[in-house]
């Protein structure tokens, strides 16, 4: 990683000796003079808490914002997604571990930069902040936001949740959407996999969502680890009470980084949807095919309304949230 622009992070405090203590996330890593907290991207020099990761951008891609995935947030729209490197979980069956823990190249991209970007395709809904974790991007994610939210862009997270509750309120007002992976709801589940507590994700969720940005969930189903009847009943229990309109991904796992359960298999899945629909309205399979796992139906008559393939939308039958059968609302935004 290149160390041209070493900007002081924001949300951190002086400690003891010569330690600073950073308190952008829940971990709250003191850190000694030269050495970098738990995500790697934050560093003491001298004293002063600095991010190593500041306008560097380890992938810039055109992704179609069902990716994300996003389903319910202006279907079918193509977004300028833009990743760093680092994170602050440690998750053994990352699958994207090559940029979240090793140490990926990157290249210099000023928050202008990624607004010009984002501009030159007409049809772009905006910006997303993904592939590693957003949170610990922070100082770029935040000012590059509010430079396209000025522009009439939208910007979206894809994120583990893993932030602390001054900072997370600071970012919201620039931020439309997110997807945040509830990975499990016991700690540990999060202590033993991935280094991190549960709590944190689902205050995140309940923090975003009272903002009024539009959140969706992504759930990893990994064998013999969070598949049990039990596992995905706690978590349906807490979607609802969020709201039975949050939309919920059930994610197929398969064997990566450190992880070596084998992938998981597509009736776990359907059962894990049969399941959340007694209680949710938009539950979806994702990473393999399962039949209509991808598709929304009307929470109201039941018809198909929103039909997708892989990442595309074949078809659309939703006007302004209301499903354009029976009129009935559907959750959806941007159509
Ligand atoms: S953002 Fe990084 S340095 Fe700061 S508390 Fe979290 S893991 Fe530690």
């Amino acid at each position: 990683m290149a160390h041209m622009a070493l900007k002081e992070a924001r949300y951190w405090e002086q400690g003891e000796d010569g330690q600073v203590h950073c308190l952008l996330c829940p971990h709250g890593c003191r850190i000694a003079e030269g050495r970098t907290g738990f995500c790697r991207v934050r560093q003491n020099v001298g004293g002063v808490l600095r991010t190593l990761n500041y306008e560097r951008v380890s992938a810039a891609n055109w992704d179609p914002i069902e990716k994300k995935p996003l389903f319910h947030f202006h279907p079918g729209s193509p977004i300028l997604s833009l990743g760093t490197v680092g994170c602050n979980l440690a998750c053994a069956f990352c699958q994207n571990w090559s940029i979240s823990q090793g140490n990926a190249g990157t290249r210099r991209m000023t928050a202008l930069e990624a607004l010009q970007a984002a501009q030159r395709e007409p049809d772009n809904l905006g910006i997303s902040y993904t592939y590693n974790e957003p949170f610990i991007w922070y100082e770029f994610v935040l000012e590059t936001a509010r430079l396209a939210k000025d522009a009439g862009l939208k910007n979206v997270l894809v994120t583990n949740g893993y932030i602390n509750e001054e900072p997370l309120r600071e970012l919201l007002p620039y931020i439309d959407a997110m997807n945040i992976d509830i990975k499990a709801m016991n700690d540990n589940f999060y202590r033993e996999l991935c280094r991190g507590t549960s709590q944190p994700p689902r205050r995140t969720a309940e923090i975003a969502r009272e903002a009024g940005c539009l959140v969706e969930l992504t759930n990893l189903v990994i064998p013999n680890w969070n598949d049990r009847d039990e596992d995905i009943r706690a978590l349906v229990d807490w979607v609802a009470a969020l709201g039975p309109d949050v939309p919920l991904h059930f994610s197929r796992y398969h064997p990566d980084h450190k992880l070596t359960e084998p992938p998981t298999p597509v009736e776990t899945l359907i059962r894990a949807r049969r399941i959340a629909m007694e209680k949710l309205h938009y539950v979806y399979i994702g990473n393999v095919w399962a039949g209509d796992g991808e598709n929304t139906l009307c929470p109201s008559c039941g018809e198909l309304v929103i039909e997708r393939r892989g990442f595309t939308v074949m078809r659309l039958s939703v006007k302004d949230g209301r499903c354009q059968f029976c009129g009935g609302d559907v959750a959806v935004v941007g159509t």
